[in-house]
């Protein structure tokens, strides 16, 4: 029974693979994602959907992404291996996870602090150990390590926030989800010397920034 399940897994696993490779065309996020066991980061109950490219529960109202999404948005920080990067939602960890392959170090936060305890320990037990995973507080990011090389929000806001541009470096890149609470579209901000750069990468559809800077209603306040 156990070995059916785990050919079904790696059945599925090849096939969202096959599917990402054909959108995706940095080899280095390919093989991130070719390398990372994302069942280790979804509930039990729904672990034989590990591998289907679609959003999955994680408790808490939240979500682990979309794969195809997951990988857009990591192709979309243009990471080389050097950066130093601040996630915004850490979620699952799953993200994180990919991000630490592909960066020197990983800063995260969460703001729901049980998904961030429980992301900490899978992460730990699988052996990532250039990230850091904070339960955030009231603020947006992690202030205390600014700047940084690339910055991921994995939650939608209504606009590119402010205090998170502060928290971008020099040539740094900012990737998040922006518009209404049912839609909205992928933006990559790159901190220039002359300004902001945003680039439009396509639409998606994500779970709420919660706290400052998101949607009145979710604002917590
Ligand atoms: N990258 C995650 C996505 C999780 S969903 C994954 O693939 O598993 C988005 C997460 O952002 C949720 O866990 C939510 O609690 C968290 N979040 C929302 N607003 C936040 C904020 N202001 N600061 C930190 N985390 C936040």
């Amino acid at each position: 029974m156990a070995n059916v399940t785990a050919d079904r897994l790696s059945q599925a696993r090849r096939a969202l693979l096959a599917e990402i490779s054909a959108e995706i065309k940095d080899p280095r996020v390919v093989e991130a994602i070719a390398r990372v066991p994302r069942e280790e980061f979804v509930p039990e109950e729904v672990r034989q959907s590990s591998y289907e490219n679609m959003p999955l529960p994680i408790g808490y109202g939240q979500t682990i992404s979309q794969p195809l999404i997951v990988a857009m948005m990591t192709e979309a920080l243009l990471l080389n291996g050097s950066e130093k990067v601040l996630e915004i939602g850490t979620g699952s960890g799953y993200q994180t996870a990919l991000l630490s392959q592909l960066a020197e170090r990983v800063v995260t936060v969460e703001r729901i602090p049980p998904l961030a305890e429980r992301a900490a320990r899978v992460l730990g037990r699988l052996g990532y150990d250039n990230i850091e995973v904070h339960a955030g507080g009231d603020g947006l990011g992690w202030p205390e390590e600014a700047p940084y090389d690339a910055i991921i929000v994995t939650a939608a806001a209504p606009e590119v926030p402010r205090e998170l541009l502060e928290q971008l470096g020099r040539g740094g890149r900012l990737v998040i989800p922006v518009g209404s609470r049912e839609l909205q579209e992928l933006v990559r901000i790159v901190k220039t010397p002359e300004g902001a750069l945003r680039h439009n990468l396509g639409p998606c559809r994500f779970v709420p920034l919660l706290g400052r800077s998101a949607w009145p209603g979710y604002a917590g306040d």
